[in-house]
């Protein structure tokens, strides 16, 4: 999901003169201070990352054909065992716990898949996989909030498993709890990742982390990634960096604004943290926690274009 504060629409400005003169180009004088020629840019050859978007397509269709999937419910223990049966032979751990909200006490479990790198430090990449409690019997089955987040990690998987990178240790987590119960707000929210956040606090982990990126809502056709202004700046503008490698840049940072998501704990503990959020779901945001959620409104294309992307921003992490 991830919550809305406050959105300003980037408007470009036309600049009229408001007079007849003609315009002036002014040609500074060619310059030159260096000695010698300046080094060329750093060539990086490394082959451009590219995901199966069509296995990832599929994961979203078979993850969204469980029907909701909100804490607590049946769908949500059988998604949990098909999360877990793609995670044959990783190294995979719980985070599970009772959450007390104000609807009742339920089941939280995120589960974590390890992938070993040769460097010292993580990455961590989120996505949630449960779906809106308060709209369990609308017909909301979540194909982009919840189902592209879940599925785009079950391909990363795809694509670390088997070899030991040469680079950081990466780390996929499914999120549980993201949704509120009831009504956003700071403490019916986000449960699962304030849980992780703080248990990483306490054992250390939360400073091995290099960067954590959060997926959420990243299948949308019309896909328009959001500028969040909670995430770390510099991690956001890596991350264009890695979409103009790949020639994908017009799908990033039209819109910028504040938004609420799994990485707002991890950001008030200073890890350097970027929501990956397509906040504008159909026109207006009208698709967003509605039943019109669903799998016709996706492309492939929108989970290659974030796919390769958040690929490629790891390896320029390893680089750093
Ligand atoms: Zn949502």
């Amino acid at each position: 999901m991830g919550l809305l504060y406050l959105f300003g629409l980037v408007t470009l400005v036309s600049c009229s003169r408001g007079t007849d003169a003609p315009p002036t180009i002014v040609v500074p004088p060619h310059v030159e201070t260096r000695t010698t020629p300046p080094a060329p840019p750093a060539a990086d050859s490394a082959p451009l990352p590219h995901i199966d978007s069509k296995r990832a397509f599929q994961y979203t269709r078979e993850v969204t054909a469980f029907g909701s999937r909100y804490m607590g419910s049946e769908n949500h223990k059988k998604l949990e065992r098909y999360i877990l049966d793609h995670l044959q032979g990783d190294q995979v751990e719980d985070d599970a716990f009772t959450a007390d909200t104000v609807e009742g006490k339920f089941p939280v479990r995120n589960i974590i898949a390890k992938f070993p790198g040769t460097r010292d430090g993580i990455i961590v990449i989120l996505g949630h996989y449960d779906t809106v409690y308060p709209l369990r019997n609308s017909g909301f089955v979540g194909a982009n909030d919840g189902g592209s987040s879940t599925a785009i990690l079950l391909e990363y998987a795809n694509q670390l498993r088997g070899k030991k990178r040469d680079g950081y240790n990466v780390w996929l987590v499914w999120t549980d709890g993201e949704e509120a119960v009831k009504t956003w707000s700071d403490t019916d929210s986000l449960y699962g990742t304030r849980h992780l956040a703080e248990k990483w606090e306490k054992d250390g982990t939360l400073k091995k982390i290099k960067a954590l990126m959060v997926m959420d809502m990243i299948g949308d056709a019309d896909l328009n990634i959001d500028r969040d202004t909670n995430s770390t700046p510099w991690l956001l503008d890596l991350i264009y960096a890695a979409a103009e490698r790949l020639g994908y840049q017009s799908h990033f940072y039209a819109r910028e604004g504040a938004i609420e998501d799994d990485h707002l704990p991890f950001v008030k503990r200073g890890v350097p943290s970027a929501d990956v959020i397509d906040l504008d779901y159909g026109y207006n945001n009208v698709f967003h926690h509605t039943a019109q959620d669903t799998m016709d409104k996706l492309s492939p294309k929108s989970l290659e274009i974030v796919g390769n992307t958040i690929l490629e921003t790891i390896h320029l992490l390893d680089q750093r």
